[in-house]
């Protein structure tokens, strides 16, 4: 990553420029200065807010500063989010609380409040968007950019324009974000992750293959755990295993899956940032590979649909209103039914209910070729689900979510399955989208 060679650097505290040779910055004395060969010729960023929730109660609250703080929900809940100081205690994301309280006794555990990060979350994209309309948000709190072409416009490069941001939200916010920047998303994204917090990583063109061969096959987009120890039963563990391998064998062994190991793995992402308006709709459809007509062989299929569609809305932190199910028959007609909810929905259980509810009229002995459920009305979480309008039941059940989706983001979909999917997950699985 950053090398020493002998090339011009900024100082990421006050922004001067650093000659060649000095390791600290001459203007502030600061060993924040970045360099790096290619510095000048990179514009693909990943930016990404540190410990997100954490940091914005710590700024609300100086007391809170010095001490390890847990964003999460009451006892038997998970963590959402901890700060760098309760995770040299051990803390980690979704570890169950009484866990980590075990692991850090003296935590102070705060209620998450969506509302005040959704708020947060904005102000900091609207900061990105003075610097490029490209702006790909990929949840509340992180987000490509591609800086290609503005150089004119902000008077300086990207490097210099990205870390004069970083500083910018450190003192108008009063968050700290990590930045990575390369020639393509993968490996932006990959640098943001490198020396969090308040981290500045650059992976430029020359370095990327040598990088990539010492880094483990997990930070490959789409290898999660489950795709990992398949990867692992066949002896691959680390990228340079994959660089070895030719891109025919690779899509033999793993289809699809393979060709982007072939291509990531070599650093090859063509891959655009695509600035993201308000999305319309969030959905997922799968089609099957004989026609169904029976309605209790389609209800676990719907089951995974919905819990994709929760995950997907859970991540970008927004709810539908309306849950629409798509049906394809046979014969290619599409049926598509409409039903608006009283409030806005994020959560699986509620899109699968009001989905299950439509489906039961449309199975009339109809053979469907394909099966899709998603939301639209789409608007911002904080107006989500609220606890005092869902029955007690579904509340248990919403809770209960939130306990199986960070089971889920640990150990991978096969870690956790619902009473309909499970044991016919294989079957009813829908086909994994590019995301
Ligand atoms: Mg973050």
């Amino acid at each position: 990553m950053a090398v020493n060679a002998p090339v011009h650097g900024i100082c990421r505290d006050c922004l001067s420029r650093a000659s060649p040779g000095e390791r600290r910055c001459k203007a502030c004395g600061s060993p924040r200065v970045l360099r790096h060969e290619e510095l000048g010729a990179l514009s693909i960023a990943h930016i990404d807010c540190d410990a997100f929730y954490a940091a914005v109660e710590k700024r609300d609250d100086p007391s809170l500063r010095d001490k390890p703080v847990i964003i999460g929900g009451g006892k038997r809940g998970v963590v959402s989010t901890c700060c760098y100081i309760a995770r040299i205690n051990g803390v980690r994301s979704a570890m169950p609380m009484f866990k980590a309280l075990e692991a850090c006794p003296e935590a102070v555990v705060i209620k998450p409040d969506m509302e005040k990060y959704v708020r947060v979350g904005r102000q900091v994209r609207e900061m990105m968007l003075a610097l490029t309309p490209l702006v790909e948000p990929l949840s509340i709190d992180e987000a490509f950019l591609d800086l290609s072409g503005t150089e004119r416009l902000h008077g300086a490069e990207p490097a210099f324009v990205l870390a004069r941001f970083a500083r910018q939200v450190e003192d108008e916010i009063g968050i700290t974000v990590s930045v990575g920047l390369s020639y393509c998303k993968f490996l932006a994204k990959v640098a943001s992750d490198f020396n969090k917090p308040r981290g500045f990583s650059v992976i430029g063109r020359d370095e990327a293959l040598s990088f990539l061969a010492q880094q483990p096959v997990t930070i490959i987009w789409g290898v999660g755990k489950a795709f990992s120890a398949t990867l692992a039963n066949d002896g691959i563990r680390t990228i340079d295993q994959l660089q070895r391998l030719e891109r025919a064998d690779l899509m033999r062994r793993y289809g699809t899956m393979g060709d982007r190991l072939h291509r990531l793995s070599r650093g090859m992402d063509t891959r655009t940032v695509e600035p993201r308006g308000e999305a319309k709709s969030v959905s997922s459809e799968t089609t099957f590979d004989k026609d169904i007509a029976a309605f209790e062989e389609l209800v676990p299929v719907l089951r995974a649909l919905s819990e994709r569609v929760s995950a997907r809305l859970k991540k970008a932190e927004i709810a539908g209103r309306t849950v629409v199910l798509k049906l394809k028959t046979a014969d290619f007609r599409i049926r598509t039914r409409n039903r608006q909810l009283g409030d806005p929905t994020r959560l699986a259980d509620r899109i699968f209910h009001t989905g299950l509810d439509m489906l039961k009229r449309e199975t009339d002995g109809t053979r469907f070729r394909l099966l899709g459920i998603g939301v639209s009305d789409l608007t911002d979480v904080a107006k989500a689900d609220p606890p005092d309008l869902v029955d007690r039941l579904s509340h248990k059940r919403a809770l209960a979510e939130g306990a199986i989706d960070s089971l889920r983001e640990k150990y991978g979909r096969e870690a956790v399955e619902t009473g309909y999917t499970f044991g016919r997950a294989k079957k009813a699985r829908p086909q994994r989208e590019d995301d």
